[in-house]
């Protein structure tokens, strides 16, 4: 039985407004009471006020709620807006913190209505009891009311000492759950779990590590600061345990509802199972080569600098918190520039391209999810630099465990950029050593700031204990040119300064006390291939035609406008592939379609009126995941909803697409083509879409081709050709779907080998179709840009190659050593081979290929491409 309290608690306006019952606010969470009842104010105000006495219980690290504990233990939690959290504390000046006691009146946040108003869904303020447990009874008012002054809600309490009993039963823990939420487990997705937990009688528990919350309570899930990307575990105890566990298991890992929430799934080839043990690393009997992953091709010859980095030292615990959250926020900005001028930098030394991982650490440092645990230590007396390497380094673990080994990597990032703040908030210098020329590095870890920083006139390779080949010091290592082996042998870190060493960044190896005539040999090769790029980039603007006569038509694979003007340096003779979903990636929005056009506009500008510009429309989903543009979790990703799947089954993201590239047709050659397409219906559905939007713009046509990535597109070639303007062949994709192995698994990803036989039929098969309808037909997987696969594509007929920026000159300068005559009786002959290896056999090696390929930095170059 329910006993009342005698007096009433009057909960005061917090802001000046009108009144609305909380039932009509647009977001179901609340409109639906699933945080709590009470009533929504539409502000003229921008002081939130306290409704009444209390301690305030949580201010939300985005700044956008409050939660105040009042008499009787209710909890009165204050939401300002809707959609908030997203804005990340801007807008928002908190005047209280979480412990301190307020009185009805005090200020507890001020707000930039207009910021607000102006980038978040809407102003509306809710004003709900989250503990209605607590409460009898519940009246809102309406009408105007003015802060801090009229009464907005009237509860009458039930008598606190009636307390539920825990349930008795067993208890379930479910498996480790990784938080798919964008923003973390915010009021809404906290609301959500809270009401599902509530269903049943058992006890639950949100664990994160060694910290728990009530699940079913909003403010205790809330408080726990659950972030992106977090570990966490349900731990139920009672008769229906499995039963909630079962039911709130699935519906935390689907992100409860929260728009823009993917699951945290990850290509099946970066999965590892649970709890597996990592795979051990290989050791030779030959005590003079250590073994390690390739993560950037070369062979190198230098001398040891072990390389290590000294821990900084600073004070623990500081006196005054609100000092300490300044410095903290002082550092994190000028992390920020120092960013922006790194990328600038970057950009300038036309690596375009890897100027965004910096961009991405500047994310990194918006993110709430880790800036609130350093925020939140700092209130508890902690001094700011001791405060954020906690939060920093909890955040890289929690990264650094997840089964996604991409994700996994970026725990490296959140270090770097984290260091970054704290040397800015210590006044230590990065360091910097004095390196020897011919410098090979060896460290446990390099950051990717280490790598930018690298004196590229002294160091010629460098080897980490740690890391794998697509970590993103590995991708920059690449793109700079460098040679690297990650994951080495730790008898690496005792190898002594200066002894002289051979890193080979395709094998994966350190050469301990290599022979002189082995070095020389080396020295030597260098020589040879400096002399042929050079040679090679001084021919690069001429058109790259076979000793007969052969024309082919070399262009780019980008991945947006810096890649297009690199390309044009590079005698890049157009676009042969867009990857559109470039910038589509790293936003938490999909780009509009001005944004897009532009986009494109500029790229078409930039190639120039000759130059074709191919824009692939979005190829999302399978290994491309999009946040805002969310796949349910399938079992087999790589055959579910990708490339054009997607766009026909959201059609309007395709057409706003379609929009953009046909505004900016104008600009240039534009042509477009449509990725994944398996069918004539999904052809002809998606043409028929671009059809009508051609002519609701009243734009004249232009060229329209499709991806033949899918054996069924190829097999099918005779009746697409008719329809199709061209063909392009995305080898990457083929390859995998034909012989039926991911292109990223660890283990098979060294027999995705675009050359074998099967492959290069269904090649032989689409350019004869093409060729009868008339239609030209192009390569743009990795094979283009292998030099043993050239020869064969112009036997087989391709007439256009498209590869990635940096291996255009090489690329042209082989098409005109060779002769179409003699291409194609290779081309003949290596499809009458068994195997890729056989293929392989038949083709010259490139001279500076004697060290045989790695399957680990071949695969996660043949990605890049
Ligand atoms: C391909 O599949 O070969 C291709 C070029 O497309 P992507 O690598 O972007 O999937
Ligand atoms: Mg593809």
């Amino acid at each position: 039985m329910t006993r009342h309290t005698g007096q009433p608690l009057l909960l005061k306006a917090p802001l000046s407004g009108h009144l609305m019952p909380i039932e009509r606010v647009p977001d179901p969470v609340f409109a639906q009471k699933m945080v709590g009842d009470g009533v929504s104010i539409d502000p003229i105000s921008q002081r939130l006020l306290s409704p009444c006495d209390g301690t305030v219980v949580q201010v939300h690290s985005a700044g956008h709620a409050v939660t105040i504990a009042a008499a009787g233990g209710v909890e009165v939690m204050i939401h300002i807006g809707l959609d908030t959290v997203q804005l990340k504390g801007r807008g928002f000046t908190p005047a209280v913190k979480a412990g301190d006691t307020v009185v009805a009146g005090a200020l507890l946040i001020e707000f930039d209505a207009d910021h607000i108003a102006t980038h978040a869904k809407s102003l509306l303020t809710q004003v709900v009891v989250t503990t209605m447990d607590r409460v009898a009874t519940l009246v809102p008012r309406s009408g105007s009311v003015t802060a801090g002054s009229d009464t907005i809600l009237e509860l009458t309490l039930v008598d606190a000492q009636v307390e539920t009993q825990p349930a008795a039963g067993g208890t379930v823990t479910s498996d480790a759950i990784v938080v798919p939420n964008p923003t973390g487990l915010h009021a809404r997705p906290a609301a959500v779990l809270a009401n599902l937990a509530k269903k049943f009688k058992a006890d639950i528990r949100l664990r994160r590590g060694d910290d728990q919350a009530n699940a079913k309570s909003v403010v205790s899930i809330m408080g726990l600061e659950v972030g992106f990307g977090d570990k966490v575990n349900l731990v139920a105890q009672g008769p229906d345990a499995e039963d909630a566990i079962a039911t709130l298991v699935p519906a935390l890992q689907r992100g409860l509802g929260d728009e823009g929430t993917a699951p945290a799934s990850a290509p099946a080839s970066m999965m590892v199972s649970e709890g597996a043990a990592p795979a051990p690393r290989s050791r030779s009997a030959d005590p003079n080569l250590l073994l390690g992953v390739a993560a950037s091709p070369g062979l190198a010859v230098g001398n040891v600098f072990q390389m290590r980095h000294e821990e900084i030292v600073f004070p623990e615990d500081a006196d005054d918190p609100y000092r300490e959250r300044r410095r903290l926020d002082e550092a994190i900005e000028q992390a920020k520039l120092q960013l922006e001028a790194l990328q600038a930098r970057l950009k300038g030394e036309a690596n375009p391209g890897k100027a965004a991982i910096f961009a991405a650490h500047q994310e990194l440092l918006e993110d709430p999810g880790l800036t609130e645990i350093a925020v939140s230590a700092i209130a508890k007396g902690r001094s700011a630099p001791f405060a954020w390497r906690r939060a920093f380094r909890a955040h890289a673990e929690s990264l650094a465990t997840l089964k996604n080994e991409l994700l996994a990597a970026r725990a490296n990032d959140v270090r770097d950029v984290g260091e970054r703040v704290l040397r800015l908030l210590t006044g230590a210098e990065a360091e910097q050593p004095e390196l020897p020329a011919q410098t090979i590095l060896i460290a446990e870890d390099l950051t990717p700031s280490d790598i930018a920083n690298l004196d590229r006139t002294r160091v010629v390779g460098f080897c980490t204990t740690a890391g794998g080949a697509s970590s993103h010091v590995s991708i920059l290592a690449r793109s700079l040119d460098i040679t690297a082996v990650a994951g080495i042998d730790p008898a690496a870190l005792d190898v002594p300064n200066d002894a002289p060493v051979i890193l080979d960044g395709r094998k994966g190896t350190l050469r301990l006390n290599a022979p002189a005539d082995e070095v020389a040999r080396i020295r030597r090769l260098q020589e040879r291939h400096a002399a042929k790029r050079k040679a090679d980039l001084e021919t690069a603007s001429q058109a790259a035609i076979t000793g007969d006569g052969y024309r082919v038509e070399v262009v780019a694979n980008i991945g947006g406008l810096s890649d297009a003007e690199q390309a044009v340096q590079l005698g890049g003779e157009g676009v042969g592939l867009l990857r559109s979903e470039f910038l589509f990636m790293g936003r938490a929005t999909a780009p509009t379609e001005d944004e897009q056009a532009e986009a494109y506009r500029e790229i078409a500008v930039a190639l120039g009126p000759a130059r074709p510009l191919i824009i692939r429309t979005l190829d999302v989903g399978g290994d491309k995941p999009l946040p805002y543009l969310p796949i349910p979790k399938e079992d087999n990703p790589f055959l579910g909803e990708r490339g054009i799947r997607v766009g026909l089954d959201r059609p309007e993201i395709l057409r706003t697409q379609i929009r953009a590239i046909l505004r900016s047709s104008r600009a240039g050659k534009v042509l477009i083509m449509f990725p994944m397409i398996a069918t004539l219906t999904e052809w002809r559905s998606a043409r028929a879409l671009l059809e009508e939007e051609r002519e609701k713009l009243g734009l004249p046509a232009i060229p329209v081709g499709i991806m033949v990535e899918v054996p069924a597109a190829a097999i099918m070639a005779e009746q697409f050709a008719r329809e199709a303007d061209f063909f392009s062949i995305g080898t990457n994709d083929l390859t995998q779907y034909v012989l039926a192995m991911d292109r990223g698994h660890p283990k098979l990803a060294p027999q995705v080998d675009g050359l074998n036989p099967a492959v290069l039929r269904l090649i032989a098969r689409v350019v004869e179709a093409a060729h009868q309808e008339k239609k030209w037909v192009g390569v743009c997987g990795g094979i283009a840009g292998d030099l043993q696969a050239v020869p064969l594509l112009i036997g087989l007929g391709v007439d256009e190659l498209s590869v990635s920026v940096p291996t255009i000159p090489g690329i042209k300068a082989a098409v005109r050593a060779l002769r179409v005559a003699d291409c194609r009786r290779l081309a003949q002959d290596a499809l009458r081979q068994d195997t890729a290896a056989a293929v392989r056999a038949l083709c010259p090696s490139p001279p500076e290929d004697d060290a045989s390929a790695s399957s680990a930095v071949d695969s996660a170059l043949r990605r890049e491409q």
